[in-house]
Formats: structure tokens, sequence, C-alpha cells
């Protein structure tokens, strides 16, 4: 199962600074290129939430 390369380029991350995401087709998850958080695609649906997100360690 794979997203479609054309729904990639427009999804962005929900958090205020709408930066891309980048598709990790083996883990089935979308992680933010801004604030690092991992979105799950979920039956092919990215779940772009950021109550659903996962955070990273917060580092900066
Ligand atoms: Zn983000």
């Amino acid at each position: 199962m794979a997203l479609d390369p054309q729904l990639l380029e427009i999804l962005a991350c929900p958090d205020t600074h709408h930066a891309p995401l980048t598709y990790d087709a083996p883990a089935q998850t979308l992680t933010c290129t801004e604030c690092g958080r991992i979105f799950e695609v979920r039956d092919d649906v990215p779940v772009l939430l950021l109550d659903e997100a996962r955070v990273p360690a917060e580092g900066s």
C-alpha cells in the first residue's frame, strides 16, 4: 500500500508552520520536516491530527 505521490505533495503538518511531510512507506508514517512530529497512516489515510501525532523528544 502506498500513498499517492500527488496527495503527499499537498499534505502538510497541521501545526501552524504547515511544513512538508516525509513519507516512510515501510513504517506507514509521515514525519514533519519542521517539528519532527510523526503521523500515522491508517488504511492509507494519513492521520494529520496534532492530538494523534507522536512527538519526538524535546530538543531545541
Ligand atoms: Zn510540524
